[in-house]
């Protein structure tokens, strides 16, 4: 039995706002007195079309996406782009930067090396990954197709909270895990892109927001339905795109601008994530490794002084409905995600339960 209410602290798939889910529960079985669920529309017909449009156009406002970028809905997820991203902008033999930040930059570089020579700018691993390399550290080449870096090290507990300045090489970013968490300058970026299944909606579903210059053609080996000019060219009707998906994160835009839109949620994730940092850095039972300017609001990532409680916290914090609080397998410890649908009464609620559960152990 778990006890009510439930709070999710999931990495991804996270926790959606419940007023979405409730929304889609009575639209499920007829969207607007069309006569068909979502799920069943063609997606060339007029509703779905309205569907894909207004979602589109209400991600282009919530961002502030300048109109000299696309705005891609594809498949695949975060780590199908690893591979996408060199396969469309850059030529076989080109070089691009990354920077290493950890579980998810790593995994980008393993992947891209398979397609480009990869110049790894900087890397927090003979820190341990506790901090976000100071941008004068950096060994750019100029010559990069790209530069790639992960915003949020959803694993990690990393994150940006400045901009890198690449001159005329695109900054391309992996904002899987805070994207919409907060308002970000686009037009400082070539190529975004996201999965959906952290702060977005639905796994499967990957946003792709790229400047109109480097849309160029994909290598030949490359998938149409993974060609970022093919997708932009035929405005998502190449193949069936994540129809229900695309539904949901239309939702989730809609939520956001009640919300009062990107500033408003910046600020209230902000709030979110001190008050948890405040009460881990306050304590003795609880630890936070990362340098404190670079710690992602998306996913506090710590760990109990004491490993050996680590698995009866997590016992005792799901009875108490706050689930899914271990770490990555690849990090351990424990991790809080706190995207833009978890309220502030799971925050406080798992405060609560971590200094009752420090207090029974100390
Ligand atoms: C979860 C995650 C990914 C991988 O997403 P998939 O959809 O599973 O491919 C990539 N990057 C970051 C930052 C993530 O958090």
């Amino acid at each position: 039995m778990i006890s009510s209410p439930v709070y999710n602290f999931a990495a991804g798939p996270g926790i959606m706002p419940r007023e979405v889910l409730l929304q889609a529960q009575q639209e499920l079985l007829d969207w607007r007195q069309s006569g068909m669920s979502v799920m069943e529309m063609p997606f060339t017909g007029e509703e779905f079309q309205t569907i894909m449009r207004q979602a589109r156009q209400d991600l282009r406002e919530l961002l502030g996406v300048p109109a000299d970028y696309r705005i891609l809905f594809l498949q695949g997820g975060a780590s199908a782009q690893f591979s996408l991203l060199p396969m469309n902008l850059l030529p076989p033999g080109a070089t691009a930067d990354y920077v290493d930040t950890g579980h998810w930059s790593r995994k980008a570089i393993e992947e891209g090396s398979r397609y480009a020579r990869i110049n790894v700018a900087a890397s927090g691993a003979d820190h341990n990954y506790r901090h976000v390399p100071a941008q004068a550290r950096w060994q750019l080449d100029p010559g990069a197709g790209y530069c790639h870096i992960t915003s949020n090290e959803t694993a990690d507990g990393l994150a940006y909270h400045w901009l890198p300045d690449t001159g005329n090489v695109p900054l391309v970013a992996d904002m899987t895990s805070d994207f919409l968490s907060r308002p970000i300058a686009i037009e400082r970026f070539g190529v975004i892109y996201a999965g959906a299944q952290k702060n977005i909606g639905p796994a499967g579903l990957t946003i792709v927001i790229i400047r109109d210059d480097l849309i160029q053609p994909a290598r030949p080996e490359t998938p149409s339905a993974f060609s970022y000019r093919v997708q932009a060219e035929s405005e998502g009707r190449f193949n069936t795109p994540l129809t229900y998906a695309v539904y949901i994160a239309g939702l989730v835009f809609r939520w956001l601008k009640r919300q009062g839109g990107l500033g408003a949620i910046a600020e209230r994730n902000r709030r979110k994530s001190d008050r948890l940092y405040d009460a881990i850095d306050g304590s003795d039972v609880y630890v936070c490794p990362q340098r404190a300017a670079d710690r992602s609001r998306m996913n506090a990532c710590f760990h109990l002084a004491d490993a050996s409680l680590t698995t009866e916290f997590l016992r005792q914090a799901r009875q108490q409905g706050l689930l899914n609080l271990q770490g990555h397998p690849a990090v351990g410890g424990l991790r809080a995600s706190l995207y833009n649908a978890m309220p502030d009464a799971g925050v406080e609620a798992l405060i609560a339960f971590m200094q009752a559960f420090a207090a029974r152990h100390t």
